[in-house]
């Protein structure tokens, strides 16, 4: 397995918060904003997954969600998810 470049992951979190584009939400915030997108349900199923590495997101899988066209996507907290682009 490959060894988390830590450095590399902070500056993609960092990138992602200056950019605005990532919606950050703490642990205890996530079943209300999925709940409010009506995700939450589907995500308790396991029928939400990840829009980049396409593992089945759960309440402590989840990483962060963006708008494309209008379409939510959901990502999952794998380093290499996080810093899609
Ligand atoms: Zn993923």
């Amino acid at each position: 397995m490959k060894r988390l470049n830590l450095r590399h992951f902070l500056s993609c979190i960092k990138e992602r918060f200056i950019s605005k584009n990532l919606k950050v939400v703490y642990d205890d915030d996530v079943p209300t904003l999925l709940s409010s997108l009506d995700l939450l349900d589907k995500v308790d199923r396991g029928e939400i997954r990840c829009s980049n590495c396409n593992n089945i997101i759960t309440r402590e899988k989840f990483g962060y969600l963006k708008y494309v066209n209008g379409k939510v996507e959901l990502y999952c907290i794998n380093t290499n998810c996080i810093c899609q682009q």
